[in-house]
């Protein structure tokens, strides 16, 4: 391993206070606390490997305190009963406070997860306080419907009225993964403080720093205390309490697949909603007439971007033979052309994955697809003093049944295939327990809509990849998950239906 990597400091005061102060504590019922445990985790800067805080390891004790904090918060607290108008201005301030702060959350996110400043800086931040902005909308449009009904048995003389009233479903825990922290935690708490809800956030365990800072920003925003609650520690011990815990009523999960399904078995005992964001294995299809000059560096940044840390991340390319190898050519070239470095270096851009572990399950995709006889085309190394650079990696010679094509790698690995029909390259496709995202490459209209149609996923982008908006739903068919994020529909998450039907 060749790369040499030093430990850069932050450059804002926030970001310098915020890291003076390095044992954290967590953030329940409006007061800083640690584990009733009193143990810890390490925050680990995966480019270095140097610890640059710690954070409680919060387990059952902690989320029964929390989930009782929101509870009370949601039973008596101001929050779901204020006026759609003060809920909505408070979020904006959510917003206002995180756009005043973002350098210093840019810097912690950067230091704390490992990727570039500027994919923070200028792509998740701004999407999470669009998230804050959004929702804010939405509290002022959270409407019922009055329903003509048909019922004839009124006794004589009276008239049915009947409407809906949509009121908050309680209290949400939402549990959220590490790849992008801070807008992953933006896209279940916009939504769910905006329809009234209290939460119990529990950020991944490698990434929880900006969670804290951003329960800070929120009670400057003016968010009664109990509404938000961040408990940090490990899935096992605080998220899995709380995906177990019978006064929660919704669970709103972004993460893999397999935790998913853990989270189901564990909502079943007292059968609080759930909703979950999950893994992917998105398909990128470049047809014979896509406009390579658009195509070759979409299909890079759509696997290189935050070093394929992405839940939509366009994994699996299929190039039409007439334009594969150039485009494989183009796509291993662009890899590596890109700059490795300390993500707060701002000359880099592709920084480490999260963790020693998380590099090695990607060299474990990659050492495996060499062995069953994939051809390297680019990368497929790790660098750094901790291991946690991959080298944009581009695999081709792949087959169907791989499991570096089936499974999701989550780094910055792209498998290849050619094809010659369209109807073939739908079927390889569609070929995949998930069904998050597409994106299809073509110059002509009548092929994108008959292929954004037909490829079942949540999701299809046309001459664009990893495109984003607060309004724009996202979230997957087949095994990436139940629901959607962002969006109108988003708040309904949140919410119940109360029919009211009234004889009179
Ligand atoms: P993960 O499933 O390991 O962890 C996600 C969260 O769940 C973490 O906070 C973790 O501590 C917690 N957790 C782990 N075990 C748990 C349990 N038994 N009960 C309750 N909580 C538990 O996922 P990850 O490795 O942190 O993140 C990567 C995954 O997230 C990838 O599969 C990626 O595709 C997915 N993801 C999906 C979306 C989407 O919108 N669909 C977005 C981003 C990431």
């Amino acid at each position: 391993m060749s790369l040499d990597i030093q430990a850069v400091e932050p450059s804002t005061e926030g970001a310098r206070q915020f890291l003076a102060r390095p044992d954290r504590q967590m953030f329940i019922g409006g007061q800083w606390s640690d584990a009733a445990s009193g143990e810890r985790i390490d925050a680990i800067d995966p480019a270095t490997g140097r610890r640059i805080a710690t954070v409680p390891a919060g387990a059952g004790p902690d989320v029964d305190r929390a989930v009782a904090a929101a509870r009370e918060a949601f039973d008596s607290g101001p929050w779901p009963k204020m006026t759609p108008m003060e809920r909505a201005a408070i979020l904006w301030r959510v917003a206002d406070l995180m756009e005043a702060n973002i350098d210093e959350l840019a810097e912690l996110e950067t230091l704390d997860q490992g990727k570039p400043l500027g994919v923070g800086r200028w792509a998740e931040i701004p999407g999470a306080i669009g998230q804050f902005r959004y929702f804010s909308g939405q509290t002022l449009r959270t409407e019922g419907s009055t329903i003509p009904t048909s019922i004839n048995y009124q006794p004589p003389g009276k008239e049915v009225f009947a409407y809906t009233l949509k009121q908050p479903v309680g209290v949400v825990a939402a549990i959220v993964p590490w790849n992008s922290p801070i807008i992953m935690a933006a896209m279940k708490l916009a939504p769910a403080l905006a329809a009234g809800c209290t939460v119990v956030l529990k950020p991944a365990e490698d990434t929880s720093l900006t969670a804290l800072r951003m329960a800070e920003l929120m009670q400057e925003a003016g968010i009664p205390d109990g509404v938000v609650n961040v408990v940090t520690g490990y899935g096992a011990a605080a998220g899995a309490a709380l995906a177990a815990h019978p006064q929660v009523n919704k669970v709103a999960f972004t993460g893999s697949t397999t935790t998913g399904r853990a989270i189901l078995d564990a909502a079943k005992g007292n059968l609080k909603r759930v909703h979950l964001e999950l893994g992917g294995k998105s398909p990128v299809i470049i047809m014979p007439d896509a406009d390579l000059g658009m195509a070759v560096p979409g299909a890079a940044n759509g696997i290189f971007f935050n070093a394929g840390q992405v839940c939509v991340a366009g994994s699996r390319l299929y190039a039409h033979r007439s334009v594969y190898d150039q485009v494989l050519e183009g796509v291993a070239e662009a890899g590596n052309n890109l700059k490795l470095g300390h993500g707060l270096d701002p000359s880099t851009q592709l920084g480490p994955v999260v963790s020693v572990r998380q590099a090695e399950r990607i060299m474990d995709y990659v050492e495996g697809s060499r062995r069953d006889g994939a051809s390297i085309v680019s990368g497929g190394s790790q660098d750094g003093p901790t291991g946690c650079f991959i080298r944009p990696t581009v695999v081709a010679d792949v087959r169907a049944d791989m499991s570096i094509v089936r499974e999701e790698v989550f780094g910055p690995v792209l498998v290849c295939t050619r094809f010659d029909e369209i109807d073939e390259v739908i079927a390889q496709a569609n070929d995949s327990d998930y069904g998050l995202a597409a994106s299809v490459w073509t110059e002509h209209l009548g092929t994108a809509h008959r292929m954004a149609e037909r490829i079942h996923s949540g999701t299809v982008w046309v001459n664009c990849h990893l495109m984003f908006d607060p309004s724009l739903p996202i979230g997957g068919v087949k095994q990436s998950g139940w629901g959607r994020d962002s969006g109108q529909q988003a708040i309904e998450n949140y919410l119940e239906t109360k029919s009211v039907c009234m004889v009179m």
